[in-house]
């Protein structure tokens, strides 16, 4: 197993009012440590169901998910969510709107020691430009700042792989642009190994170092995008 993360064979059903409905079938994929890929596709192909798999949410009717050496999830086996070191950033996951900033960023890390959790929420909001923000609340941020929140959220923990769903689709149009850009900047500077699922073509262009196009459950073109070299 070469690959950091790899999809072999997935397949995923849902049941039915008369009979099991296939949103993913015979899905293989393969991602190296440090890269973003990205799967394009309309909405109902499967791309959600796609990342709960990997989460943990899902599980396998065929097939097997690596990270590393180690088996996550096949037709037998299915390590659970909170023991797979995989984050997750949804478009719809709102911030928590009673508690601030940086209450928000360390609420992955309520079981760690005050001062070390303390470093942690100052080093990712520093990592997503907001490092004067802390003390705000969702409400007095911008959408483009709240979901930078949201990714502090999500990196904070240091998960080993993250996942992103459709995260700029409530964004308007200028800031979904500036914020792919920086979103892609601030992973690359973490190393972060990610995947992003979208039905945004553009958006997958800018932020992908490898991308999928998905159909009907199934993927096709799993192929680097051409960039010029980046110090990490
Ligand atoms: P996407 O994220 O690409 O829009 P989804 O993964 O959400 O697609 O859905 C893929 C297919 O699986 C769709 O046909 C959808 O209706 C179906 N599906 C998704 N979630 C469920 C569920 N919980 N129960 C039954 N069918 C579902
Ligand atoms: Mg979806």
């Amino acid at each position: 197993m070469s690959s950091f993360l790899s999809l072999d064979g997935v397949r995923i059903t849902y049941r039915g009012a008369r009979e099991r409905h296939t949103a993913v079938d015979n899905f293989t994929l393969m991602l190296d440590a440090g890269r973003i890929g990205c799967l394009l596709g309309p909405s109902g192909c499967g791309k959600t169901t796609v990342l709960r798999a990997i989460a943990g949410f899902e599980p396998l009717r065929a097939g097997a998910i690596f990270l590393g050496e180690k088996l996550l999830s096949s037709a037998t086996v299915h390590v659970p969510p909170e023991q797979r070191r995989v984050g997750m950033m949804f478009q719809e996951y709102a911030l928590f709107p009673h508690l601030d900033a940086r209450e928000n960023v360390g609420f992955g890390l309520r079981r760690q020691p005050q001062a070390q959790r303390d470093a942690r929420v100052a080093e990712m909001l520093a990592l997503v430009g907001l490092a004067d923000a802390g003390g705000r609340y969702p409400h007095e941020l911008s959408g483009g700042q709240q979901q930078r929140v949201a990714l502090a959220r999500a990196l904070a923990p240091a998960p080993a792989l993250l996942l992103l769903d459709e995260p700029f689709s409530n964004l308007d149009s200028a800031t979904r642009e500036r914020l792919t850009a920086e979103v892609r900047d601030i992973l690359k500077a973490a190393g972060q190994t990610a995947l992003l699922v979208t039905h945004n073509e553009a958006e997958a262009r800018a932020m992908a170092d490898r991308i999928g196009v998905m159909h009907n459950g199934r993927l096709a073109h799993w192929n680097d995008i051409p960039r010029t070299p980046e110090g990490l």
